[in-house]
């Protein structure tokens, strides 16, 4: 890559949002060497063999099935509330070094839970506890969403919907549905969906990732969703980019994330810009930090170098998530308020 450095240390220093990265895909690849050591787990010793377990090679197929693999091989390492504790604390000092200034971090219960059939309210307690004490720790401001899979069960997704909603206001921000796009449709979840709307949480549905724009659409029409995990697909139907343009839905972008699971087929094919073009509300993510091997600057660089934004169209898009992100109304208020006096912007509206 022909890189700049001093453009790449001015998106470092940039004040930024991150509304879109998973905590079981924060993984720091020391800390789990560790964490196998500790815990006797079946895992390579050795780095390079580590990563290519865990991270998606150059080399290696970018397919959906070989991304989701990669979150198969870390569900055994949750093995203790010091574990998550430890694998939190990071995450939110990864962000924080990055200069994220407001983080909305998801987490799945059900990943969380599995090795040691740790009761799923317990999990969503610790990770509260956890992460309120990284925030301070770190000085930069998180909100929680807890994940549910399409591919796991509907009453295994009811469970924690219902926990969720129990701490809403308290602790989480919202319900988000992930997951295997192409085999499972969002149907059977949206009456989740709805109760967890109607308990003050928002909501969000990663679709036409892997699927098509309607994926899209019935994300926004059916599940009444505010934001949407990737939906870069909705490029292919002007339809659905009008009704997500008309209900001010958010787009929740992740560059590599697309790349490395083979939603593109390269980086110049990426979207991204026709969705800014065509009016769409736009954010820029990360989504899996430690298996992509990227943080967010990573991210912007990508942006600016390979497909030409401008820093003032960046700027628009850490400030629009601000504006979409699922912090109650003052709160929001306030950190737009904050980003547009360090960003150097006036009061529009993006
Ligand atoms: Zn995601």
């Amino acid at each position: 890559m022909s890189s700049s450095p001093s453009q790449y240390e001015l998106l470092t220093d940039l004040p930024k949002v991150d509304l879109h990265r998973h905590l079981e895909g924060s993984l720091r690849i020391r800390t789990l060497m560790e964490i196998a050591a500790q815990e006797g787990l079946d895992l390579p010793k050795e780095e390079s063999l580590l990563r290519e377990q865990v991270q998606i090679g150059t080399a290696e197929p970018k397919t959906l099935p070989n991304f989701l693999s990669k979150f198969r091989v870390l569900r055994p390492i949750y093995r203790s509330p010091e574990i998550i504790q430890r694998v939190t604390h990071e995450a939110i000092e990864d962000a924080a070094t990055d200069n994220i200034v407001y983080l909305e971090l998801r987490f799945t219960p059900a990943a969380l839970s599995q090795a040691r059939d740790f009761p799923l309210h317990e999990i969503v307690e610790w990770v509260i506890e956890f992460a309120a004490e990284a925030a301070d720790q770190f000085e930069i401001r998180v909100g929680l969403i807890a994940s549910v899979n399409r591919h796991e069960s509907v009453g295994l997704a009811e469970a924690v919907a219902q926990i969720a909603a129990d701490h809403a206001g308290d602790g989480i921000l919202g319900l988000d549905l992930a997951g295997n796009e192409v085999d499972f449709p969002a149907d059977p979840f949206t009456s989740i969906f709805k109760s967890a709307e109607q308990s003050g949480l928002e909501t969000t549905v990663h679709a036409g990732e892997w699927a098509g724009a309607d994926s899209v659409s019935q994300a926004i029409t059916l599940m009444s969703a505010s934001r949407i995990g990737h939906g870069v697909r909705v490029i292919e139907d002007p339809e659905v980019v009008a009704i997500a343009r008309d209900r001010r839905a958010a787009f929740e972008v992740c560059l590599t994330s697309n790349l490395h699971s083979g939603v593109i087929g390269g980086m110049e094919e990426h979207p991204l810009p026709k969705m800014i073009n065509a009016g769409l509300v736009v954010t820029l993510n990360t989504d899996d930090p430690g298996i992509s091997n990227v943080r967010l600057s990573d991210e912007y660089f990508t942006a600016v170098s390979e497909l030409g934004l401008s820093e003032e169209t960046l700027k628009g898009l850490i400030l629009s998530g601000a504006q979409h992100s699922f912090l109650p109304e003052p709160e929001k208020k306030e950190l737009e308020g904050r980003l547009q006096q360090l960003l150097g912007l006036g009061m529009k509206e993006i």
